[in-house]
């Protein structure tokens, strides 16, 4: 099959093994759209330590095409998303049904073979079913929307009057999920065309971590107010702790929501997301792909496998 790998220092597009079931509560899907996300481009870039050797890949969709014995009751056939930040299932945490607080997590395209390519193999307990009424395409947009909704994680409250900062996609898609839950007093704020009033704000959502950005941020929400700081920012970011102490303000960092409520806020038309969703592109495109996305990125962009059986 073909794949976008990352092998070693270099990024190629490769025929590889088709992988198989190896053991009973493995599923392999046939990847019918894929989406690209910055974590592949820093991957790529060797910015995250991974796998030496591949598939990048994590945002996608697909159908069925092989599963093991004790594979949750999945069968080939069906349209599924998968989430790809995987729990260990061994650590504390995870033992004590404490799932999402695991830090020996790994994650597919990084630690495990990703999406790019015509198959990808994962665990049975990572696969959520599409609904009908959802396309590959928007199921392959679950790991973002699941990413936005972890905002509904930070303790801030419907009448409460915030700000995203940030003007970009991500913004806009947290935008949307706040909007379903009844936040209406929510603005995104883009710090290249306003200045936004001090002290006035309840909470600030950071989606682009500066030390410049922080300061704007801390100057912006009300004493007593909270930071919830969603970006995954690697370098260390500047913050200045005089000020957040005077004003006593919160920071709370979240990571993820629920998946399977992501899929139903697109699924039950809470969210619309496709003006959000961009081109997509052959596997073979990724350099030119990869190099744009660096430059902006207003819409999500794609790949879709040319060859196999969920080509078509
Ligand atoms: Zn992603
Ligand atoms: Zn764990």
């Amino acid at each position: 099959m073909r794949a976008i790998i990352k092998d070693k220092e270099t990024v190629v597009v490769r025929d590889i093994e088709q992988p198989r079931v190896q053991s009973a509560d493995d599923v392999v899907i046939c990847v019918k759209i894929a989406g690209l996300c910055r974590t592949d481009v820093f991957m790529a870039d060797g910015l995250i330590q991974g796998k030496d050797t591949v598939i990048l890949g994590h945002e996608f969709a697909g159908i069925v095409a092989e599963a093991g014995a004790d594979a949750n009751g999945l069968t080939a056939g069906e349209r599924v998303t998968v989430m790809p930040v995987m729990p260990c299932g061994q650590c504390g945490f995870c033992n004590a049904g404490a799932k999402d607080s695991c830090q020996n997590t790994t994650m597919l395209g990084i630690h495990h073979d990703g999406a790019f390519a015509e198959y990808i193999r994962v665990p049975a307990n990572t696969v959520y079913r599409l609904p009908d009424n959802l396309s590959f395409t928007q199921g392959a947009y679950s790991e973002p929307v699941a990413a936005a909704l972890s905002v509904m994680k930070a303790g801030i409250s419907p009448q409460q009057r915030g700000f995203i900062y940030g003007s970009n996609r991500f913004a806009q898609l947290i935008l949307r999920i706040m909007q379903s839950y009844g936040f209406n007093n929510v603005v995104i704020h883009d710090p290249q065309a306003e200045k936004l009033e001090d002290n006035l704000y309840d909470f600030a959502i950071e989606t682009l971590a500066t030390t410049q950005a922080m300061e704007e941020i801390f100057r912006a929400v009300r004493p007593r107010g909270t930071v919830v700081i969603r970006s995954r920012k690697h370098e260390p970011v500047g913050i200045v702790f005089d000020v957040a102490v005077k004003k006593e303000l919160t920071l709370q960092a979240v990571n993820y929501g629920p998946f399977d409520e992501a899929i139903a806020l697109m699924a039950d038309g809470r969210i619309k997301v496709d003006d959000l969703l961009g081109s997509v592109y052959a596997l073979e495109e990724f350099s030119a792909v990869f190099a744009a996305s660096k430059k902006g990125e207003s819409s999500k962009v794609f790949f879709k496998p040319e060859s196999g059986p969920c080509a078509e």
